[in-house]
């Protein structure tokens, strides 16, 4: 009998995956369940297993399958001017219904903020609920860490750009399903092109494995360059992760020297605080 779980243990047990996940760790094993913890960790595998992300076909190569098909028409390539761009894509986004996440409780589109010119990119996962409020990327907490991850790299959260891999909020800060990410990402990697950053830098593995359709640990997405459609893509911990586990911190100082060495900005000996 399929076991209805508890909205707050539901939540906790994703938030615990998903901090596995970060770690690069995605096989759970279990111990000999108790008879009376039988129903939780049964719904636990459920969760585990449809946390487990399979690999998705990058967002790139959607879009350029796709790119004659009138959803993901590009009219602002022909607009030299970024910021005119960007309008473009917002107003084709205009008030989404393209995917489940309207009618699950979001309160806004966050589309994205920054220089429109920025030669650095962040990309996250999703907006939580103080961006569903606010309308603007990472303005929580998370936001909070990573407007000093931008500090520390010597530049200003108005000099980069910032945006989700999706645009909405999912009811409980889930994870977003590949199927959002699929009807989503097109209008990100239109942002994308619009503003041709140098640089992107993927905020943890969802970002990572959405963007570049790799199934891997974040172990192995750290530390080196990907190509991502002619632009150089680096991927570092979500800083929601950072908050969790700050030692880690030092490492993501690590990928932001590698970053700024790319963007040629001078290194300042202070890291992440
Ligand atoms: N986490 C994200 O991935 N994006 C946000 O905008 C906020 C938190």
């Amino acid at each position: 009998m399929a076991v209805v779980l508890d909205p707050q243990l539901k939540r906790a047990l994703a938030d615990r995956i998903r901090f596995y996940n970060e770690l690069g760790i995605y096989d759970f094993y279990r111990r000999e369940p108790a008879e009376l913890n039988r129903n939780i960790q049964d719904a636990e595998i459920q969760l585990e297993q449809r946390e487990e992300m399979t690999p998705r076909t990058s967002a790139a190569a959607r879009v350029s399958r796709q790119e004659d098909s009138f959803e993901l028409a590009t009219p602002e390539l022909n607009v030299i001017d970024p910021v005119q761009a960007l309008r473009l894509i917002r107003e084709d986004l205009g008030d989404c219904t393209r995917c489940v996440l309207h009618k699950q409780g979001r309160k806004q589109i966050v589309f994205g903020v920054g220089n429109p010119k920025a030669d650095l990119m962040f990309i996250g996962e999703a907006p939580g609920a103080d961006e569903d409020q606010q309308g603007e990327p990472f303005v929580g907490r998370a936001g909070q860490l990573l407007n000093n991850m931008i500090k520390a790299m010597g530049l200003q959260r108005e000099d980069v750009y910032i945006a989700n891999i999706i645009k909405c909020r999912p009811p409980g800060n889930r994870t977003p399903e590949r199927e959002e990410c699929e009807t989503c990402s097109p209008f990100l990697m239109r942002q994308i092109a619009a503003i041709n950053p140098k640089a992107i830098v993927a905020l943890g593995a969802v970002a990572a494995k959405t963007l570049l359709a790799i199934n891997a640990p974040m172990s192995e997405f750290r530390g080196r360059w990907f190509d991502f459609r002619g632009t150089k893509l680096a991927v570092t911990y979500h800083p929601a992760f950072l908050l969790r586990d700050p030692r880690q911190k030092k490492e993501t100082w690590k990928d932001l020297q590698m970053v700024m060495k790319e963007l040629g900005l001078a290194i300042p000996a202070k890291g992440v605080e």
